[in-house]
């Protein structure tokens, strides 16, 4: 197994949903894992219990990506607690509220942008900064491409933006021996949907699902530990859709 494959991550929003299946998945695999969360510290508290005593090595840090001082935090703690970082996986975001761009506030389209955009931006920044070689995982979502439209055109276009984001870095940080990709999930069962006032969302939607069904975190985590491994070492700049055929 290569260094890379056992090098420390930094995942941001770990402590539910995907990012908590791939904090599982990476500690699992006998990857250090620092990982931050904005609220939900009992969350936060017992995914490190859970995975420390099955001998894992994991940090939980209340950090929330909007804060411009958390990247060098989370790189500061990981170098410190296990080495320099060989992975990232920039996965904190929200949806907002579900509404026609008609009725969307400033204050959540801000908070979206912020959120999902420029927190990601400053995430990836301090990567490229600290990090020696590894890979680089953004979020992105199949809503990039679908639009969104009826529901939620603003999150749609912040993840538009970390698909440019994942083509430039890809060519940015290749020649340093950094890869960036990005994973485009479809429904995926996660309480995100229900923070976003829509909770039935996901059993409306399964019909537009080629596979008839809706995924799971797991399977999202999945295709992220691989990106984030050796196993992908040819692969960057590309976007993995993990949306059943949708
Ligand atoms: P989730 O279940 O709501 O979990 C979100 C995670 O991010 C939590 O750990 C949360 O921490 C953390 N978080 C939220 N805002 C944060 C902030 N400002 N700073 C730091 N951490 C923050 O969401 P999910 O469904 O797993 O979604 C994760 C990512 O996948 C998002 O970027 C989302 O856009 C993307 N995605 C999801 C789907 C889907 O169907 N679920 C589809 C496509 C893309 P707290 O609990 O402490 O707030």
């Amino acid at each position: 197994m290569s260094h890379s494959e056992l090098g420390p991550v930094i995942v941001t929003g770990g402590s539910r949903g995907i990012g908590a299946a791939s904090v599982r998945a990476l500690v699992a695999l006998g990857r250090p894992v620092v990982f931050s969360y904005a609220r939900d510290a009992d969350a936060a508290d017992g995914l490190c219990a859970e995975l420390t005593q099955a001998g894992g090595q994991v940090i939980a840090i209340k950090a929330d990506v909007t804060d411009p001082t958390t990247p060098a935090l989370l790189f500061d703690r990981c170098e410190a607690a296990f080495g320099t970082a060989t992975g990232l996986f920039a996965n904190a975001g929200i949806t907002g509220p579900a509404t026609k761009i008609t009725d969307l506030s400033l204050a959540d389209l801000t908070r979206v942008i912020d959120t999902n955009l420029i927190g990601c931006f400053l995430t990836v920044q301090e990567g490229a900064r600290r990090m020696a070689r590894g890979s680089i995982v953004l979020m992105s979502s199949r809503a990039a491409e679908l639009g969104g439209g009826g529901e939620w055109v603003h999150y749609a276009a912040s993840k538009g933006a970390i698909n440019a984001m994942t083509k430039g870095l890809a060519r940015e940080l290749g020649p340093r021996d950094i890869r960036v990709n990005a994973v485009a999930p479809g429904l995926i069962d996660t309480e995100i949907h229900a923070a976003a006032g829509v909770g039935e969302r996901l059993v409306q939607k399964r019909a537009e699902v080629p596979l008839g069904r809706i995924g799971t975190a797991d399977e999202v985590a999945d295709t992220v530990v691989w990106l984030l491994s050796e196993r992908a070492s040819y692969v960057t700049g590309t976007i993995v859709d993990i949306g059943g055929g949708r």
